[in-house]
This record gives structure tokens, sequence and C-alpha cells, in this order.
């Protein structure tokens, strides 16, 4: 990659964000295109990041994605929302244009695109349970019911944080109920359930388990972990080992980083070398 004055700037705001394989993925695809672009990371604490964002204004980069802990606080900060973002709760990228921030979320486009490249169907007609409410949780279940699932059940710790989902798939055609994030309550839902979504960050850290047991899974099953460093999380072991098609988080990954390429760049992705690439940065693949 060569850098010079001409070079447009995109990059990714986070907290921590050392381990972000954005730059590896979004570079790659700049380097095949032969574009004079590059991503950088910055490690932005949530106090800042309002003077942060602006920076990135007044310095004119084309845009920044953003991750923990910065989607939600975003939305108060852009100038604009667009409406899906809206709809969806957070904002993880944000575009640059005419000294104006315009926030989007791609978080909804990649959950679903993931979920038809895995299991080859999407939401519409399905009954989903989705296990977490905050950003992702969030995005999920409500993109969920925007692409026309049948029934969003929505598992969450912190039983308050369900409450806005509930509101806001009331305004579509899907159902939304809250289910306690407990083994017994779960087993009462799952026989009504397609595709199940871990939203939570548990099995983050290897070995980290919500403690679901395999009497809860079946071959009619589709389990989706948004996780995907560990590749495969206890809950995708327990659901594999029971016969329950799954797959990890790392497709969600790839999907909204194309769709922030695409938005900022108005280029097709090159999807497989952004693939590629991702899975060397995250799994140490070799490249092709
Ligand atoms: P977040 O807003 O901090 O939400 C964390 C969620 O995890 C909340 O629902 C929280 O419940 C739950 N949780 C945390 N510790 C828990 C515990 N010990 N027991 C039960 N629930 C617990 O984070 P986020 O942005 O939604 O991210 C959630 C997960 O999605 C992370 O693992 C992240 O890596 C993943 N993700 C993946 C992608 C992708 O592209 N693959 C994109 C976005 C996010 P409470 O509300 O009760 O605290």
């Amino acid at each position: 990659m060569q850098i010079d004055g001409s070079t447009t700037l995109v990059g990714v705001f986070g907290h921590p964000i050392a381990h972000t394989a954005s730059p590896a993925m979004h570079n790659a695809a700049f380097a095949a295109l032969e574009m004079n672009w590059a991503y950088l990371a910055f490690n932005v604490d949530p106090a800042n990041l309002r003077s942060a964002l602006h920076g990135a204004r007044d310095m004119v980069l084309r845009g920044v994605n953003l991750t923990i802990p910065h989607k939600i606080l975003a939305l108060d900060i852009v100038d604009e929302v667009d409406a899906d973002a809206r709809k969806l709760g957070a904002v993880n990228t944000v575009s640059i244009e005419n000294g104006k921030l315009r926030g989007f979320n791609t978080d909804g486009y990649g959950i679903a695109k993931a979920i038809r490249e895995e299991f080859n169907f999407g939401f519409k007609g399905k009954r989903v349970l989705v296990l977490g409410a905050g950003g992702a949780g969030r995005a999920i279940a409500v993109k969920a019911a925007l692409d026309g699932a049948l029934r969003v059940y929505v598992a969450n710790r912190t039983a308050s944080k369900v409450e806005p989902i509930v509101a806001e798939i009331a305004k579509t055609k899907s159902e939304c109920r809250p289910v306690n994030l407990a083994v017994d309550a779960l087993a009462a839902v799952v026989p009504d359930v397609d595709l199940m979504i871990n939203a939570t960050s548990v099995g983050l850290k290897e070995g980290e388990t919500l403690g679901l047991p395999a009497s809860l899974f079946t071959p009619q099953l589709f389990v989706y972990d948004t996780i995907y460093r560990p590749a495969e999380t206890k809950l995708l072991k327990t659901a594999a080992d029971a016969g329950a098609r799954t797959a990890n988080g790392l497709s969600m990954l790839l999907h909204q980083g194309i769709k922030s390429f695409e938005l900022w760049t108005g280029c097709k992705a090159p999807l497989a070398v952004m693939r590629r690439a991702l899975r060397t940065a995250v799994y140490g693949e070799k490249p092709a």
C-alpha cells in the first residue's frame, strides 16, 4: 500500500480496538481494486467520541465504522441518521459527505445476508429467537421483523432492555415476545423456533457459556452465533453435537463490511478478497 497526499482515509473507532480485523479486510479490498485508499483503527475513548467524529470530518476522512462501545452513543452525535439505523437503534457506519456526518447501520444487512449465505433462507416467515438485547441483539431482532419474520423472541439478562425492541417491532407485522434468559423459559419456546441467534457477548472468552443444555437443540434448529473468535463457541459446539445446523459470526462481520465499503466508495466490493483477508486475520489461514 502506497500512502501519499491523495490517499482517501477511512477507519474504525472502538475502545478497545487492538483485535479488530476490519483494517485487514478493507485494505485488502483497496489493494485488489488498486484504489488509493487506506483504513486505519483508532482507539477512541467514549468520552471523546464527539470530538473524534468532528475531527474525522475536519480532517476529511471519507467515513468510519463504529464498534463497541460507540454504536448507540453516535445516534446523538451524527448530523443525520438513516431511517433503518434509527429503527435498528445503532449507528455502526458513518459516511462523511460535504462536511456532514451521516449515520447508517450495516449490521442489519450483515446478519440478513449472513443467514442467507450460511443457511440458505431469509427471515421472512421464520420464528427467530434472539439471545441478547444490546446493540447487536436489538439490530438483529428488529431487522428480522423488518424482513418479515413471523415471530421474534428476545431473551436478555436485563429484561428492561427488551422493551424498546418490543415497541419497535410492534410497528411491523411481526410479533415480538420477550423471554426470560433462563434454561426452563428457553426450553419452553425453542420448539416454536426455526433460528436461534446468540447476540450476547457470552462465549467471547473461551469456554464461557450461557449453559444451554444439548436437550434444547434438534436437527431442525439453525443456530447462529454472532461471535467469531473463538470460531466455535460452547453454544455452537453443543448445538452441532446435537445435530443442529450452525454458523459463526464471521459472515456477519464480512457482509456488514461489504456494505460499509460500498457506501463509502460507491464501488462493488470484492467479496472473495475481503473474505480471504478476514479469515487470514482472524484464524491465521494462509492467504491463497
Ligand atoms: P452490548 O451492547 O454490550 O450487549 C451485550 C449483550 O450481552 C447484552 O445483551 C448483555 O446483557 C449480554 N451479556 C453480557 N454478559 C452477559 C452474561 N454474563 N450473561 C448474560 N448476558 C450477558 O454488545 P453488542 O454490541 O450487542 O455485542 C454483543 C455480541 O455481538 C458481542 O459478542 C459482539 O462481538 C457480537 N457482534 C458481532 C458482530 C459481527 O459482525 N459478527 C457485530 C456486532 C456484534 P445485559 O443487557 O443484561 O447486560
